[in-house]
Parts: C-alpha cells; sequence; structure tokens
C-alpha cells in the first residue's frame, strides 16, 4: 500500500467520528449520542440538531400555546381510535372503577371486592389473542362486561357487548336478583 493512500482512508476517517457537536439552541458543547440529543433521521449522525434539554423546554412552551394544545388533543384522539389507545382507555377506567374510592362507580365494584387481576399489557394480550379482537372497528362502541357479575376482570370472565346487549344483560340480572330476594324472604 503506497503512504498516499494511507493517509487518504485516515482522513476520512477522522472526519466522520466526531465525539461532540453544539447544540444550536444553547450552544453547549455534548458527546454525539442519543443520550444528549433526540434521534432524527433527517440528519446526517441521526440525531436533532438542539439537545435534549432545550427541545423538551421548546415542547414544554409548544404546548401551553393554542396551537400546541389543539396539536396534542389532535394526536391523543389518533390515539384513541386505534386499538391500543381504545384498550387502555378501557383499562384504566376498569382500573379506576376497581382500586380509587373516590369514583363515583367504585362502590358496585372495588368497594364489594370486585378487583381488576390484569396488568395493562395482559389485558391488551388477551383481549385481542384470545378474544380475537384486532382493530378499533371491531371493538368501538362495546362495552366491557363480565360474565359473572360476582367474579373478577380476569380471564374466562370479560367479554365485550353492544350497548343493547349490554343492556338486556343488565336487565336480567338484576330481574333474577329481584326474584332472589323474593324467594328468600
Ligand atoms: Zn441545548
Amino acid at each position: 500500500m503506497s503512504p498516499y493512500k494511507y493517509r487518504r482512508v485516515l482522513y476520512i476517517e477522522m472526519k466522520f467520528i466526531e465525539t461532540e457537536k453544539r447544540c444550536t439552541k444553547c450552544g453547549k458543547e455534548l458527546p454525539v449520542s442519543a443520550e444528549y440529543f433526540y434521534r432524527d433521521g433527517v440528519n446526517k449522525d441521526g440525531l436533532r440538531p438542539d439537545c435534549k434539554v432545550c427541545h423538551d423546554s421548546d415542547m414544554k412552551e409548544y404546548l401551553q400555546t393554542e396551537r400546541g394544545k389543539k396539536a396534542q388533543q389532535k394526536a391523543d384522539k389518533r390515539y384513541y381510535d386505534t386499538i391500543n389507545g381504545r384498550l387502555q382507555s378501557v383499562f384504566s377506567d376498569m382500573n379506576q372503577r376497581c382500586n380509587n374510592p373516590k369514583n363515583k362507580r367504585y362502590k358496585h365494584y372495588g368497594g364489594r371486592g370486585i378487583r381488576c387481576l390484569f396488568t395493562l399489557d395482559s389485558f391488551k394480550d388477551y383481549v385481542t389473542d384470545t378474544l380475537g379482537y384486532d382493530t378499533y372497528d371491531e371493538i368501538e362502541g362495546l362495552q366491557i362486561h363480565r360474565i359473572d357479575n360476582d367474579g373478577h376482570y380476569e380471564p374466562g370472565n370479560i367479554e365485550f357487548l353492544a350497548p343493547e346487549q349490554y343492556k338486556e344483560e343488565h336487565r336480567q340480572m338484576k330481574s333474577e336478583k329481584w326474584l332472589l330476594e323474593l324467594t328468600v324472604a
């Protein structure tokens, strides 16, 4: 190998291994790493030009503005229109009913010993893998229902019903309970 070639390779390598870069906002010299800069495929080094601290504070300010608030609401709405978003919201309501004494429906759930035995992940897996709901459209508008009204939110005891089915189930449950009370009395 001639000395000329060797120098050229070295030069190219040195040019690309830059270890620090200057944040375009605060001017700090920081290591070129995803620890200090958010990833952004648009840029050559795959990172944003401003550091994480600057970007976070900009985002915070942006979310306080009317435009920022609207963008956030839009993003939330898009998320809740996906099956993941929908299941997360069902799960969070279920947890509130079972675990938050301040929830106005707690007395009918946690208050009488009904527990939520799912984690968010196991709930999502159960609904998609076992109950077979794959898309938002399939589950939209359906209500979660415990098959045994005295059982927990747990595998084998939940299903999703359309509002009219749900009403019918609960109407029947009420009349059975009423009949039982009548018989026992
Ligand atoms: Zn910065």
